[in-house]
């Protein structure tokens, strides 16, 4: 097996990317996880592009990226000069009809990601006229924000429905979900979801998004700190710090944490990062990080691999100066599962410990030892290949698939270290962990750890 960094990479797939070729080298280059967004890719091209993923490899996860209430120019054939006074509708349209509904006098809007912004001067009738604070060339089709006001959309968009379910009915494993305001904008896409497995993924890019923050971690499966939108629609010297914070508490709660947009922008065109990304990348990972994400860089860039290489190699490098930092707090796994990973970190770095091997039923064991951040690789063994995708996101974590989990305990334990084994990840003298349930045959949630010599399983 490739030596991979412990933080995962999320690589946004499009024009750029989707052939198989392209593909398969960005997967050896180590993209652990494909995300398509869903504000340019239809059916036709959502099942295009995911079946040539899944022909990539199985192990790669599939995360849609729903369009969310994004708010776009609308009605502009040619580019325009926005300066002075102008009016919406009359200078140029929007896809929010309800404007003049929602705003006052006073009211920000923002055009093309804050460079344009205008300040709500007066609202007559339908039409509402805006000062022009910050001019600029205005394009067709350009990102509209208005983030001072709680705009009146339904908790899912149409065009979210149906992808939502397109991506369920496709066995994606992850959906992000945009412009999440609350738990309830979780709450709906769950009873949507009914009992599918798919991994919901709150992305926090707006003011609503951050003052709720620890309700919708609550119940959510994950975030991702989405630094585009969250720039614009708060003051964007906070974004580096509301990144620290997130990605703590995610910790604590043991739900894996995503930071995206613009890592490694640059390479859109260049060949190599700027020194500014560097730093970037290698601090998003010295944060605690369980995965970053390339936007454009892998969608348009001309330079899909070199990122994802990239990434991996500053990842890598922050990686080999950090130390594991155990953390107090409950995840969803029984309090004696968080012990028991939490102390786990110390045994494995005193016994240095080659691997910590999970034989996983319910996932939670990995989730609460993978935000611990430990040296040892965390080796988790499923007979589950969605559950292997879907847990490709944690930080430190590989999956090996083992079809048939044997009920008696020696066994599948000896099953298990005999697949890493045979991947070349071991040494008969190495001493490693093994997490499981205390009976496997009946699915138990209490834990028992046991520390061994490698050598001594094979021969069980
Ligand atoms: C972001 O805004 O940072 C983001 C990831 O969302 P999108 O790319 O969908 O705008």
């Amino acid at each position: 097996m490739k030596n991979y960094s412990k933080t995962k990479i999320i690589a946004t797939i499009g024009p750029s990317s989707w052939d198989a070729p392209v593909l398969k080298e960005m997967y050896s280059a180590g993209m652990d996880i494909a995300r398509i967004n869903a504000s340019f890719a239809d059916f036709a091209e959502l099942e295009r592009v995911s079946t040539a993923l899944r022909a990539t490899s199985p192990r790669i996860g599939i995360m849609l990226d729903t369009q969310g209430h994004k708010i776009r120019v609308t009605g502009l054939d040619h580019e325009m000069m926005i300066e002075g006074e102008i009016s919406i509708p009359n200078t140029f349209n929007i896809t929010y009809p309800d404007l003049y509904k929602d705003v006052s006098v006073g009211t920000r809007i923002l055009l093309d990601d804050g460079n344009i912004q205008l300040i709500v001067k007066a609202i007559q009738n339908t039409e509402v006229i805006c000062t022009v604070t910050q001019p600029g060339i205005l394009k067709p089709n350009k990102t509209v924000n208005i983030p001072d006001v709680n705009l009146n959309f339904p908790a899912i968009a149409e065009k979210d429905r149906a992808d939502i379910i397109f991506a369920v009915e496709h066995k994606f494993d992850f959906l992000s979900l945009s412009f999440v305001r609350n738990k309830e904008d979780i709450l709906a896409v769950r009873e949507l979801i009914g009992n599918s497995g798919i991994k919901l993924i709150a992305k926090i890019e707006n003011i609503q998004g951050v003052a709720n923050f620890d309700e919708i971690l609550s119940v959510t499966d994950a975030i991702m700190v989405a630094r585009g939108d969250l720039g614009v629609e708060i003051p964007f010297e906070k974004v580096p710090i509301l990144q620290k914070q997130f990605i703590y508490k995610c910790r604590q709660a043991g739900k894996p944490v995503i930071v995206a947009t613009q890592m490694l922008e640059s390479m859109k065109e260049a060949i190599q990062p700027t020194r500014a990304e560097i730093s970037d990348v290698a601090n998003a990972v010295m944060d605690g990080a369980d995965a970053l994400m390339l936007s454009a860089e892998t969608s348009t860039g001309k330079n899909p691999v070199v990122a994802v290489a990239t990434m991996q190699k500053i990842a890598k490098e922050a990686e080999s100066v950090l130390q594991q930092s155990p953390i107090y707090g409950h995840t969803s796994a029984p309090e004696e599962v968080d012990e028991l990973c939490r102390n786990l970190c110390d045994i494995s770095e005193s016994m240095k410990l080659k691997g910590i091997v999970v034989i996983s039923n319910t996932g939670q064991t990995v989730l609460s030892l993978s935000r611990h951040r430990p040296n040892a690789p965390i080796w988790e063994i499923s007979n589950s290949l969605e559950r292997i995708r879907q847990d490709s996101l944690l930080n430190g974590v590989t999956g090996f698939f083992l079809k048939d989990l044997p009920q008696d305990r020696d066994e599948c334990t000896q099953g298990a270290v005999e697949v890493i084994y045979a991947q070349g990840e071991l040494d008969l003298n190495d001493k490693i962990a093994i997490i499981s349930g205390s009976s496997i045959r009946h699915n138990t949630t209490d834990a028992i750890l046991e520390i061994v010599q490698v050598k001594n399983v094979l021969s069980r």
